[in-house]
């Protein structure tokens, strides 16, 4: 099979329906896109790098859907829908069923957003996957990180800490197997779900976008809790509280002993949850999209004048916790 059958075997699809937005897919120089009359175009890209983001063998159908997840996460987190997406891909070899079960993954997830696939690049090289997402919203439209204001409520889509838990139940973290048994990730595959199979939060995201006035600024939790809502702090020269008690926890977290849940929640990383804020007056108008799109929205802080993070137990008092956020040329 060549570079050109295996496009068109698996990733130029005859007869699924695209969107209007879609003037040309795959198959010439550039495709084309339409935006709809006044708006934006809003671009991103993300890689996935075999060793690095994923385990090597990981199920290629999950894989599929994660490396469009993260991508639609990210216009999610700007308040902007989905146009369509670009794929480039290096294979160390053309494997039918994985790229059949690869495309799958990938696809179902386009599906459900109304996002093509418009073009791409493939070659041959150490498995890498790397998509651009193109979105569009309107003009001043935009969730941007340097917009939060003191004073603000801070809110979570979801919740944090199970990609995490999962993640070190793959590696065989001491402390994660003693509180949970060796047989943990059968017992709980929302765990394993929540890592491998994110859900990027567009419904929410389009509709707080729509909000904006109110709602001030977003990020998507790709890094962790506390060091991604650091990158809004950093931007916006503010600081905030969070309220340990208010921070909603899975029943598998529940079970472990305090350090790591606190680590799992406020590092964890792969949530790809939102995490916003807005002014107090949007209380009533953030529970009613939050009603609306079916994603559960906790207010689980503030932020204030006062720079830095601090995170507080029921009755006030700082906690402390391992903070260091994901970086990939930092430590080990
Ligand atoms: P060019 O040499 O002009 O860059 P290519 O030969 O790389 O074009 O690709 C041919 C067509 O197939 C282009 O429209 C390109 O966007 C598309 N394409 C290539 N690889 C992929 C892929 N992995 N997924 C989707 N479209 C792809
Ligand atoms: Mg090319």
């Amino acid at each position: 099979m060549g570079e050109f059958e295996l496009i068109r075997r698996h990733f130029q699809r005859a007869g699924v329906p695209a969107p209007a937005s879609m003037v040309l897919g795959i198959g010439d120089d550039c495709a084309l896109l339409q935006p709809s009359p006044g708006h934006q175009i809003a671009v991103s890209t993300d890689m996935l790098v075999e060793g690095r983001h994923f385990f090597p063998g990981v199920d290629p159908e999950a894989l599929g859907h994660k490396a469009l997840a993260v991508n639609l996460s990210d216009l999610a987190a700007m308040g902007a829908r989905p146009l369509g997406f670009t794929l480039a891909l290096a294979l160390p070899e053309a494997d039918e069923a994985w790229l059949g079960a690869f495309a799958r993954g990938l696809f179902a997830l386009a599906d459900a957003h109304a996002c093509p696939l418009v073009g791409g690049d493939t070659t041959r090289g150490p498995l890498n996957i790397c998509i651009t997402v193109m979105g569009e919203l309107r003009p001043g439209q935009a969730m941007r990180r340097g917009a939060a204001q003191a004073g603000d409520d801070l809110y979570l889509s979801g919740r944090t800490g199970e990609a995490r838990l999962a993640l070190e139940l793959l590696r065989g973290a001491d402390w994660a197997l003693a509180a949970l048994g060796g047989d943990a990730l059968a017992r709980h595959p929302e765990l394993r779900q929540r890592l491998e199979r994110p859900t990027p939060r567009n419904g929410l995201g389009g509709l707080l976008g729509v909000l904006t006035g109110a709602v001030h600024a977003a990020i998507d939790l790709s890094d962790g809790l506390a060091g991604d809502l650091g990158h809004i702090l950093q931007a916006s020269a503010v600081g905030a509280e969070i309220a340990l008690a208010e921070l909603p926890v899975a029943p598998a977290l529940q079970r472990l002993p305090e350090a790591q849940r606190l680590e799992c929640l406020l590092a964890g990383g792969d949530d790809y949850e939102l995490l916003f804020t807005a002014a107090p007056i949007a209380r009533a108008a953030i529970d009613a999209v939050a009603q609306a799109c079916g994603t559960p929205v906790t207010r689980i802080g503030r932020i204030t004048q006062a720079p830095g993070l601090r995170v507080v137990d029921a009755s006030g008092r700082p906690v402390t916790f391992a903070a260091r956020g994901f970086d990939h040329f930092q430590g080990a």
